[in-house]
């Protein structure tokens, strides 16, 4: 790139040029707009002078390393003689619950919840709190369902709303779960969010208003709508085996 100008850079990128710095830092800038901003791949894509479809491939290689990585450490786990990391699919890590202490936590249980701070903290383990209470993000692909399959219901990890069903959950490259729709049009609240200079929607509980995440229109059909939650403040229980 020929200059180190902000500016300068970002003409460049728009240009759609292919030199080596612009190629580096596309792929850098991908990562962030998706994975930090949540943008979706469609607008990423126009900010940064590539074919959505040029973002996908980004994505779909950082899957395949992560994955790669995953099988590595289980080798060198299993060659160690301990444990090896769970990283199969229906484990039953998967349906721990995360609320071993928290009363408020009902499946049934619809009216709304309002606790002081000081009670979310002490009924919710740091990381749920963190992401719940103060709207933090989990890394992309760190969580425990974004490439889950069971079948189930998810509910909300600090009170026990149920907000989406298994049949409503896609396979996406985003690296969080994703749905296209809510077990019920409350079971969640919009918000604005214009965080980072960007125009959001941010999804939170709506019974407790903990934050989920966000929603994108870039969701398949039958709604078009791509709710992108962080796996921690979901509680997953799997279906009873008829
Ligand atoms: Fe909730």
């Amino acid at each position: 790139m020929p200059s180190i100008n902000p500016a300068n850079q970002i003409l460049a990128l728009q240009s759609g040029s292919k030199s080596g710095e612009c190629a580096a830092l596309r792929k850098e800038l991908s990562v962030k707009f998706v994975q930090e901003l949540r943008l979706p791949y469609a607008e990423t894509a126009r900010q940064l002078g590539v074919s959505t479809s040029a973002v996908n491939q980004v994505f779909l290689r950082l899957a395949r390393t992560v994955l790669l990585i995953l099988l590595f450490m289980n080798i060198l786990s299993a060659c160690n003689g301990a444990p090896p990391p769970t990283i199969t699919k229906n484990s039953t890590v998967m349906t721990e619950k995360q609320h071993p202490v928290n009363p408020y936590f009902s499946h049934t249980d619809t009216t709304s919840l309002t606790l002081s701070d000081a009670v979310w903290k002490e009924v919710l383990s740091p990381a749920v709190y963190e992401v719940a209470r103060h709207g933090s993000t989990e890394p992309a692909f760190s969580g425990k369902y974004w490439d889950y399959e069971g079948k189930g219901t998810y509910s909300c990890a600090a009170c026990g709303n149920r907000l989406f069903r298994s049949d409503a959950k896609f396979a996406s490259t985003c690296g969080w779960p994703s749905f296209f729709e809510t077990v019920r049009p409350n079971s969640v609240l919009y918000r604005k969010d214009s965080s980072f200079g960007m125009a959001r929607t941010e999804v939170v509980c709506g019974r407790c208003k903990a934050h989920l995440g966000h929603v994108f229109d870039d969701g398949p059909a039958p709604t078009g709508k791509r709710f992108c939650m962080n796996s921690i403040v979901l509680d997953f229980e799997p279906d009873k085996a008829s």
